[in-house]
């Protein structure tokens, strides 16, 4: 019988053990920390009672791919929630903008700007699972879809700047500005429209959910699903080298692409080796979660109804901090992404105290403290936000990556965005899962479709493993 080592029990890791155990392979699944799920845990880091996500929180890009169609984790007992706005945006003075599953609900408060939020993310919406099923999977291959590629790729190829620039208006530039900082890169570089222009389309075609009960679902679903499968997942355990493995067919690595290289070790061609450790991380996340009272005084109402409130002003000041960040600096008033989850999902309450997700991006590895950041912004859109707190938990860069050793400087992305590396991840190949030693692979989000906890690297890993077996 074919036997599978994985390394790693993120949401890739876990996708590529389900995937290999589901085709026969007797999986075992070896894992650093003391629980599974890398970036999808979950606890009560502030107060008994309330969850709080402790990484990922949101999952448009989970809800229907290739790997959720063939494991139908709904039916075994996943459930997606959403609020009624994807995202939202306030601004000073107590405006601000927000974001709907509908593309026309969307646009028709948006005023003269509606239209072009429309002309754009209507056509994309509709196309979007046409696209997805090309942008899932390695660039290096015969797209299904030319056409709709094409044209999700002419928006995505842009500075943000520049397709920001269809938008005349505070709150529409703001609202794609709050998108587009997913990307952790300055909005004047090419192609950083990719990543605001995918969420903000699947935002309008699956919505931005949140898993009941936390992200630890996904991971809890998975590993019922492999146990059925008689798979083996050991805890606690931190893989330095492929020979602490024994020899399995396969081995799949959960983990950063200079962690592959020094786990594979002399095996690993040279050429590979280094295209791995010149592997290039982004900036950091400095993450602060909060129990609050009553939940957060948006003066923007919308804002109070959100899951996702992007804080950082206006268009100009958020493409003025990213690019801050990017350069090493440590901005006065950093971009922060605050997750309103128990809006979706009240389960994470407790009664009227609920857990409030934030982190505010920083230059790689900053050594500060930004909670008193973190908590000015929010301030400034919330007056009266302090008092409601009760309880704080912060993780800095280094706390973050002593939590998962992917994340590597406090990037929770897994690798810059650059242009290159949006494409060719983590190396340009035809085959960027394989590592050149027979039957070892990466599959974390280091490779193509990127960060996410939709498991697709995992997924396509795997695939990439079977079918190399089957040959
Ligand atoms: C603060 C934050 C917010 C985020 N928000 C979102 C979001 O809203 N939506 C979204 O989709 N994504 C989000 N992400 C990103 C998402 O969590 C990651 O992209 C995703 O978890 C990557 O999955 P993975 O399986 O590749 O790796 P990870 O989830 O990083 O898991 C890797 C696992 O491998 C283990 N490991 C590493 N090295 C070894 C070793 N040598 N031996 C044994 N085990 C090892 C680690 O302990 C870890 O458990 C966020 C991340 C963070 C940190």
């Amino acid at each position: 019988m074919t036997d599978a080592v994985v390394v790693g029990s993120g949401p890739n890791g876990l996708a590529a053990a389900l995937t290999l155990a589901a085709s026969g392979v007797q999986v075992t699944v070896v894992e650093a920390a003391d629980t599974i799920g890398g970036g999808t845990r979950s606890s009560a880091l502030t107060l008994p009672g309330l969850i709080h996500d402790e990484c990922s929180g949101f999952h448009p890009l989970a809800v229907d791919t290739p790997f959720s169609r063939a494991f139908d984790l709904e039916a075994h007992g996943l459930t997606w929630r959403w609020s009624d706005i994807e995202w939202s945006h306030p601004l000073d003075g107590g405006g601000g903008a927000a974001v709907w599953r509908s593309v026309d609900e969307t646009a028709a408060r948006l005023g003269p700007d509606g239209r072009r939020w429309r002309s754009l993310f209507g056509p994309l919406t509709r196309r979007f699972d046409d696209i997805a099923e090309d942008f899932l999977r390695p660039m290096l291959h015969v797209p299904r879809h030319p056409v709709k590629l094409a044209g999700f790729g002419a928006y995505s190829l842009l500075p943000a700047a520049v397709l920001a620039r269809r938008w005349s208006g505070t709150e529409a530039r703001a609202l794609f500005a709050g998108v587009a900082a997913h990307a952790f890169r300055p909005f004047g570089s090419p192609a950083s429209s990719a990543i605001g222009v995918a969420l903000g389309t699947a935002a309008h075609r699956y919505g931005w959910p949140v898993a009941e009960g936390g992200s630890a679902a996904i991971g809890r679903v998975v590993s019922a699903l492999l146990a059925e499968h008689g798979a083996k997942v050991e805890t606690g355990v931190t893989v330095g080298s492929l020979d602490e493995l024994g020899d399995p067919d396969i081995v799949m690595l959960d983990v950063a692409p200079a962690a592959a290289a020094r786990i594979v070790g002399d095996r690993m061609p040279r050429r590979i080796a280094r295209a791995l450790t010149r592997y290039r991380h982004g900036p950091g996340s400095f993450k602060v979660e909060f129990a609050v009272q009553g939940g957060v005084p948006w003066t923007h109402e919308d804002s109070r109804r959100a899951g996702t409130v992007h804080v950082g002003g206006t268009f100009e000041e958020i493409a003025a901090t990213e690019k801050d960040v990017v350069r090493g600096r440590m901005p006065e008033r950093p971009f922060v992404l605050v997750g309103q989850q128990y809006v979706a999902d009240p389960t994470r309450s407790r009664d009227d105290v609920h857990p409030l997700y934030t982190y505010a991006h920083v230059p790689a590895g900053y050594t500060g403290d930004a909670t008193a950041a973190i908590e000015a912004q929010i301030e400034r859109f919330a007056p009266g936000f302090g008092d409601r707190v009760l309880a704080r938990h912060v993780t800095s860069t280094a706390g973050l990556e002593a939590h998962n050793r992917n994340y590597v400087g406090g990037d929770v992305v897994t690798g810059a965005n650059d242009p290159l590396q949006l494409v060719f991840r983590p190396r340009i190949a035809l085959d960027p899962y394989a590592l050149g030693v027979e039957g070892v692979y990466l599959c974390s989000a280091a490779t193509p479709p990127g960060a996410g906890a939709h498991g697709m690297c995992g997924y396509n890993a795997a695939r990439s493993a079977l079918g190399r077996l089957a040959r």
